[in-house]
């Protein structure tokens, strides 16, 4: 199959699980991962249609991002280091999906306001299993932190994103998106943020995902094939 043939596939089972869960499939954003593969990939995604392109490292991101065209929204889904901050703020990305401890939050706020004229938009990434050798958040910690972190001046928390351990089955899944979702619920409630993103879901359990209110969907080798190497996540 091509990927625009795979591509076309992944939107007919996004919508399909939309309309399962009485949703439409315009509230779901589907990110194309292109982690590993060639840009010519990225452009025949491109050439299908896809405009949404997320990267785990942040310079794979600005290379292809240099080859694609100017109207894509780039999404960097893996861990940013602090000394990347700057960098990252000057490439002109679109959502930085993994925040994943106040200091890189601080990071974040203190150089956007020397480089950056507008809040950098973010999700704070939570460790839903609570397995200590993962990234983000724990549920207890973001709730602590809460008061602390929404006082950033220059970021502008979109809501919240995670990578959940991988499971046989995407059924398993299901507990952990439903605890982002209600994390997001509970934290909307202390308030003052309304919090509209939740990004999760990739290739083997997207569909549960979005049954469980993902807003933005990850997925990588669904569409464009396994990968010959998995880079770090
Ligand atoms: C690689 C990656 C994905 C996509 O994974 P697939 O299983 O290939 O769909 C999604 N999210 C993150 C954070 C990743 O690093």
């Amino acid at each position: 199959m091509s990927i625009a043939e795979r591509l076309a596939e992944v939107r007919r089972r996004l919508t399909e699980a939309a309309g399962r869960a009485g949703r439409s499939a315009d509230e779901v954003r589907l990110i194309a991962v292109s982690k590993t593969f060639p840009a010519s990939f990225a452009e025949e995604a491109y050439a299908a249609g896809q405009r949404d392109f997320g990267e785990n490292r942040l310079q794979e991101l600005l290379e292809k991002k240099s080859h694609l065209p100017m109207d894509c929204r780039w999404h960097l889904i893996g861990p940013l280091q602090r000394n990347k901050v700057r960098k990252a703020l000057a490439a002109g990305i679109q959502l930085i999906h993994a925040v994943d401890s106040m200091e890189v939050a601080g990071t974040i706020s203190r150089i956007a306001s020397e480089i950056s004229a507008a809040p950098v938009q973010i999700l704070l990434e939570v460790n839903v299993d609570g397995e200590a050798s993962k990234h983000g958040f724990s549920a207890v910690e973001l709730k602590g932190l809460w008061e602390k972190i929404v006082q950033l001046p220059m970021l502008d928390i979109r809501g919240l994103m995670c990578i959940p351990s991988p499971v046989e089955e995407a059924e398993y899944a299901r507990p952990a998106f439903a605890a982002l979702r209600k994390l997001a619920e509970d934290l909307q409630q202390c308030g003052p943020l309304p919090l509209p993103v939740l990004s999760m879901g990739m290739s083997s359990d997207f569909e549960v995902a979005i049954e469980e209110g993902a807003t933005h969907v990850r997925v990588g080798s669904l569409i464009f094939g396994s990968r010959r190497y998995t880079s770090e996540i």
